[in-house]
């Protein structure tokens, strides 16, 4: 690894362009000072433009070299990394995945990727460069998104609450904690405080958390009167907070990140989006997968064996469920299949849960005919079963 960051050191350090950039502005400003003598002056043409050629010859001669300088440092560049990673992509690389009408949707895919990630620049030079059709709309969304974040990054949790406020419908009708959650740690933040953040004097940081629950905690209270009441309590452990039982939630060191991170996913769910970039997702899966891809497609080269099987990969390539497992899935015991919103899943009296064709299957689909449960010795009848929603 050491031979690539040395080459990648040496190709900054050659591709730094400010001098030169310096040195041809300086150039381009000589030359037009010498036509506008020339028009003036015409007498003085000879001497003029000897002296310009001379300095454009020097400047051509200087480029030429910190050209050959970069050729240089790029061929050693990508020769240390030809040598570091010999193996060779393309085995895994299936031509027809992308075709040339697949171009625009992955354009639009890094374009989105880019909004999302905060380039917006990149993303209008590429949405126009492309001709791509993405509402400005969305980037001004989170344009916004970006905004709050800076502001959570600085401790500030007004924007956010603001935002949450205005979307509290829909995200009440999401089931989202977040309100509450934002309020919460404005509190815990003023509880904690011992002296202003800008001007540095000492304060009461417990009495602005009590005013600030006094005014701002009425509305959750019954749905999160747990909670409240929790913070609360702290109150009887102010002067030893760090040895209470409440040290985990006022002294939690990621919840600045934990309400971000709700924020963005909240923030993109209401847009109508997932909450990691796809094209991230995506990248992120095949470059777990690629060396079991790489594998299979030099055994299949050996062996000169196709895979034909449409949209199902020869070997399993499991990934991490944390980040890639998006929906809780239920395969039915019985019958070894998904359960779906027309074939749900069904718990019968003793707890053991099949689906409902299979439970149809086993009453021979009379919903009062007494059955044995699969699993355990209960006998119960399907119109006892109950669907379970995960
Ligand atoms: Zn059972």
């Amino acid at each position: 690894m050491y031979s690539i960051t040395k080459e990648f050191g040496r190709l900054q350090k050659s591709g730094d362009f400010g001098n030169y950039v310096t040195e041809i502005d300086q150039l381009l400003e000589t030359l037009s000072k010498a036509r506008a003598t020339i028009d003036s002056a015409p007498q003085s043409r000879r001497e003029l433009l000897a002296i310009v050629k001379n300095s454009c010859s020097n400047l051509v001669e200087k480029t030429g070299n910190i050209q050959k300088d970069i050729h240089g440092s790029l061929s050693k560049y990508s020769k240390a990394l030809d040598k570091k990673f010999k193996i060779d992509v393309e085995t895994a690389y299936n031509r027809s995945a992308f075709p040339d009408s697949s171009k625009i949707l992955l354009d639009r895919a890094i374009a989105m990727h880019l909004i999302r990630e905060g380039q917006f620049s990149v993303a209008d030079s590429l949405i126009q460069d492309s001709s791509l059709d993405i509402a400005e709309a969305i980037e001004l969304e989170f344009i916004d998104m970006y905004r709050i974040l800076a502001a959570l990054r600085g401790r500030d949790l007004r924007p956010a609450i603001a935002w949450a406020a205005s979307k509290r419908d829909q995200l009440t009708a999401l089931g989202s904690n977040l309100e509450f959650s934002l309020h919460s740690l404005q509190f815990i933040h003023y509880f904690t405080m011992t002296t202003d953040e800008v001007t540095g004097l000492p304060v009461n940081g417990q009495q602005m958390a009590l005013q600030y629950a006094k005014e701002n905690f009425a509305p959750f209270g019954e749905r999160y009167l747990g909670n409240i009441s929790k913070l609360m309590c702290a109150f009887l452990f102010k002067s030893n907070l760090e040895k209470s039982p409440y040290v985990d939630l006022f002294l939690a060191p990621t919840a600045w990140d934990d309400v971000a991170r709700s924020f963005t996913k909240e923030f993109c769910s209401l847009l109508g989006l997932s909450s990691e970039s796809p094209l991230y997702l995506a990248a992120a899966a095949g470059a777990i997968a690629l060396p079991t891809l790489l594998k299979v497609g030099t055994i299949m080269r050996e062996k000169q064996t196709e895979w034909t099987s449409e949209n199902e990969l020869p070997v399993e390539i499991p990934l991490p469920e944390n980040m890639f497992q998006f929906h809780a899935i239920f395969v039915c015991p019985v019958s070894k299949e998904q359960t779906t919103d027309e074939n749900p899943p069904m718990m019968m009296p003793c707890g053991h849960i099949v689906a409902k064709e299979s439970l149809a299957r086993m009453s021979k689909g009379n919903p009062n005919q007494r059955f044995k449960c699969p699993y355990c010795p209960n006998e119960s009848i399907p119109n006892q079963a109950i669907r379970v929603y995960f």
